[in-house]
């Protein structure tokens, strides 16, 4: 062997920020009592290495699933590293699913541990006795903010199970494709997916993705990370801010455009990343309050489309640079960035302008194409339309515990979108071929939720769409046919989805129709009702 072959694994990140960044920060608006607290990543890092050691004595063994039920703060952010560190899965899950999605993501995962904020303890509390697997709960808190639970089962304070552990800890070496961390993709119908990341792929990944014509940031940077940590590992940055040494800001429970522009204002965050609703209350905050974000340099944006409104308020009223990437869990998720290139300087403004609003070109790691319906590859002359397909050292082969890849014969994945590639590269997504609705970057799927409203005993049919709504993006309309000579109500048939769909999903409204348009296949016309209803939520806050 010529050179070094030190396997890859993921505790290298903090290692590096805690031994060369020592002094750098996480800033997080605590979960407790929204103050803003700051730990350095020399701190971090004694405290990861001590829980990497009390989960030892726990018994978290390596490939174990250790669950994660948090929002970002710097102690979801340990124990990321504690439990990937040392062999075992770290799976976060989103708070906001249903809870049958959360039964079932929970029980499919095998999660053995849970670490749970402590405002979401009564939910999963109530939701224990369907977990069989789960041994014990890890709660991301103090003595003082301790809950209690009439249950038979172990609940750890966790900075009571830090606190006399030891600062050393040795990092096990391990082949470093082993899995690292688990996300379960809701943008799908039916059951969710979960996708086994590896150490060799989220290093990979964050390399990429801190790369100039990525991310582009280093330790003079500070980063708000308002993408969730479990949303495709907060799109990298956890693993990357540490390994480049940029200081953290977590902000807790609390995206409201007072205190997302408190924490950028306050600790001059130059960069910042997150969906599009987060940015709209944001800049109509600081529109309201006649101020700029002066530190800010660039803001990524991904999850669903920006407006291009938003990429003119940032530049003209901050001076700061809206980039637009597209990816998705099973992709790690980046998977295209738009970043300038030089063939863009001599083009007409005006055509710059819309080639930037694009959601750009693939990173280094990444290939896409687009297809037709017979697979063949479409011309690149951002006109045509086709299947997106994708594919990458971080893009997804088999799903979770599935028994069938998840990639066609050539091993290109397909990732539902529907999009267009220029003569420079720049993809510019379309439409969704899967009929999901997208609201504050989460989803909702149609398809179950007609489904379950055609379980209603008064309703024929019933259509559910995605209507352009100001502050989630989309928001989701039923429209339905009521069954002949019966009169249901708007608030049964909510009543009736509330036994599926979490409270959020449920839809702003419903219309009584008569007909439903239809396409040549006998689908619903999804085209025809979103036109008709388009403005439907134009003026709904
Ligand atoms: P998720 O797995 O929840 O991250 O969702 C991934 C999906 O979000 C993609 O397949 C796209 O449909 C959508 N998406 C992600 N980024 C963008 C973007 N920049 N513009 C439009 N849609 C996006």
């Amino acid at each position: 062997m010529n050179m070094q072959n030190t396997p890859f694994n993921l505790a290298q990140c903090i290692e590096h920020a805690g031994k060369y960044f020592s002094h750098q920060k996480v800033i997080t608006r605590k979960v407790e009592d929204d103050t803003l607290h700051e730990i350095t990543y020399a701190e971090v890092l004694g405290r990861v290495r001590q829980l990497a050691n009390a989960l030892q004595k726990l018994g978290v063994k390596q490939g174990d699933r250790v669950g994660t039920i948090a929002l970002n703060t710097y102690r979801h952010l340990e124990a990321w590293y504690a439990i990937s560190g040392q062999g075992a899965v770290c799976h976060t899950i989103n708070p906001r699913l249903s809870p049958a999605q959360m039964i079932y993501i929970i029980n499919h995962a095998e999660d053995r541990f849970i670490f749970v904020d402590h405002i979401f303890w009564p939910l999963i509390e109530k939701l224990h006795p369907q977990f069989p697997k789960v041994e014990g709960y890890i709660v991301l808190t103090d003595k003082e903010h301790m809950p209690t639970t009439a249950h038979d089962v172990k609940l750890y304070c966790y900075e009571e199970l830090i606190k006399d552990e030891s600062t050393e800890f040795t990092w096990p070496e391990f082949d470093e494709n082993s899995g690292s961390s688990l996300c379960y993709t809701s943008g799908t119908t039916g059951n969710p997916k979960g996708v086994m990341y590896t150490h060799k792929s989220n290093l990979l990944h964050s390399y990429a993705a801190g790369s100039t014509d990525g991310f582009g940031i280093n330790s003079m940077d500070t980063i708000l990370v308002v993408v969730p940590l479990f949303h495709a590992n907060s799109w990298g940055i956890s693993y990357l801010g540490p390994m480049v040494g940029a200081n953290l800001i977590f902000p807790g429970k609390r995206m409201d455009g007072v205190a997302i522009f408190e924490v950028i204002d306050k600790y001059k965050a130059t960069s910042a990343a997150g969906v599009p609703t987060v940015w709209t209350n944001l800049l109509d905050f600081a529109d309201k309050e006649g101020r700029k974000m002066e530190s800010l340099r660039d803001v990524v944006v991904g999850g669903s489309a920006a407006p291009p409104w938003m990429f003119t308020a940032f530049r003209e009223k901050h001076d700061a640079e809206l980039l637009h990437a597209w990816g998705m869990t099973e992709t790690s998720p980046l998977g295209t960035m738009n970043r300038s290139i030089p063939q863009l300087d001599n083009l007409p403004a005006e055509e710059k302008a819309k080639i930037r609003m694009k959601q750009g070109r693939p990173v280094f790691g990444i290939d896409i194409k687009i297809v037709d319906e017979e697979g063949n590859e479409l011309p690149r002359d951002g006109e045509a339309v086709g299947h997106l397909l994708v594919k990458g050292n971080w893009v997804v082969h088999t799903y979770f515990g599935a028994d069938k890849p998840a990639v066609n014969a050539d091993g290109w994945f397909d990732t539902g979108d529907m999009a267009s590639i220029d003569r420079f590269g720049y993809m510019e997504i379309v439409d969704r071929s899967k009929d999901l609705i997208k609201s504050g970057g989460e989803w909702i799927s149609s398809v179950d939720m007609e489904n379950l409203a055609m379980g209603h005993p008064e309703v024929l049919m019933a259509a559910a769409i995605a209507l352009p709504h100001k502050k989630w993006g989309e928001r989701p309309l039923l429209v339905v046919i009521p069954k002949e000579g019966q009169n249901p109500t708007k608030e049964g048939i909510k009543e009736h989805l509330k036994s599926e769909f979490a409270d959020w999903q449920i839809p702003n409204d419903i219309v009584f129709v008569k007909e439903i348009p239809m396409t040549a296949t006998g689908k619903f016309s999804k085209l025809t009702l979103r036109d008709q209803f388009k403005d439907f939520y134009a003026e709904a806050e």
